[in-house]
């Protein structure tokens, strides 16, 4: 858990920093090093390729933050070369400057419309040449970033979402058993008897308690105990067949049971199976009362809930009739008649 959370931090403060880096294609030394000296004061990255055929391959491993496009060039035009960054998915989006030798409305409008982002006359004076520069590059870092700071976000609600649903089933299930709460208990119960009422189908509720517990902890101790605990569990669990039947820890060495849509027969019998099971298994008990292994109580209620009714009386009666079974003699199921029906 605490991992993830951990995950999640990281991921946050996963946004970079970039430092303003540009790239100038032109075939011309002397105009790179005109360039050069213009932009020497300035806290930059400046690479420069004469060989336009290599541009896209050196801008690819560059990452420039800014191009700055020579147009008239022996063996490639600037204008196809515009075409190629924008077709290339890690330059696509990086601001290219196309430098022109003189201002031209149709080749100035036709880089515009192949994706170029500015237009300069060579060799522009300083200032602007820089301050073009800063602006284009600062919109481009500053988009990167955003998109960085968006995925970020949306792995971290992705956690997020996978912790939940950790914590949510942590937060349902007993922790010394593994089987379901008495939170969880209750959350169903309501759930089943609302649809139960829905559909005029019968509920039923099991309780069941484990016989002379104290005595088990007396002769074998707490941890022995919890050994037992873990135990009956597993054999509860394994006693319910149907998907929707759902066994719990109701609290200390009590479980219950929900079974939806089963009427008192089917109740008692897994009830029985229940309590047959638990025995069959024979884990020592021997300063049980009534034998020499563990063995349970079980009650049984059955009911078709009407509008207004409360599960709580259902799990009063299987109560009312677990205390009956103690008092019979232990060791043995019985079912109250709360509104029994006949399926
Ligand atoms: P009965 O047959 O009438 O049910 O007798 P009992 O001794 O089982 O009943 P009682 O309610 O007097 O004792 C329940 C015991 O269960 C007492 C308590 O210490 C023990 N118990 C409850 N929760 C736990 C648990 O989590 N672990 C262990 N080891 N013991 C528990
Ligand atoms: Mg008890
Ligand atoms: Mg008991």
């Amino acid at each position: 858990m605490t991992d993830e959370l951990q995950d999640i931090d990281h991921s946050l403060h996963e946004i970079q920093d970039y430092r303003i880096t540009v790239l100038l294609v032109d075939d011309q030394q002397m105009i790179a090093e005109a360039v050069r000296r213009a932009l020497a004061s300035e806290e930059l990255d400046f690479h420069y390729c004469q060989n336009p055929t290599k541009a896209v391959e050196m801008a690819t491993s560059l990452e420039p933050t800014i191009i700055l496009q020579d147009l008239v060039m022996p063996e490639l035009d600037g204008l196809t070369m515009v075409k190629f960054f924008r077709a290339n998915p890690v330059t696509a989006q990086v601001p290219i400057i196309v430098l022109s030798t003189k201002e031209e409305p149709e080749i100035k409008s036709k880089a515009f419309e192949l994706g170029a982002n500015d237009y300069l006359v060579k060799l522009p004076d300083r200032i602007e040449l820089i301050a073009r520069i800063r602006y284009h590059s600062r919109a481009y870092i500053s988009q990167k970033q955003r998109d960085e700071a968006f995925e970020a976000l949306r792995r971290s609600q992705r956690k997020l979402a996978e912790a939940n649903k950790v914590l949510e089933r942590l937060s349902s299930l007993d922790g010394l058993t593994g089987v379901p709460n008495r939170r969880r208990f209750d959350q169903l119960l309501r759930k089943e008897w609302q649809r139960a009422i829905r559909h005029g189908s019968s509920i039923s509720i099991i309780m069941l308690d484990i016989d002379f517990f104290k005595l088990f902890n007396d002769t074998y101790g707490h941890q022995g105990g919890d050994d037992c605990l873990r135990q009956v569990a597993g054999i509860l669990e394994q006693s319910v067949r149907r998907e929707t039947d759902m066994v719990a820890r109701y609290g200390g060495e009590e479980f219950a049971a929900i079974l939806p849509e089963t009427g008192v027969k089917g109740a008692l019998a897994v009830a029985e199976e229940m309590r047959a099971n638990v025995e069959a298994r024979q884990i020592p008990h021997e300063n049980s009362k009534i034998t020499d292994h563990v063995t349970i109580s079980v009650g049984v209620a059955t009911t078709v809930p009407e509008q207004g009714s409360r599960p709580d009386d259902l799990i009063a009666a299987a109560d009312q009739a677990l205390y009956q079974a103690k008092n019979n003699g232990r060791n043995r199921v019985q079912s109250t008649g709360f509104h029994s029906d006949s399926a």
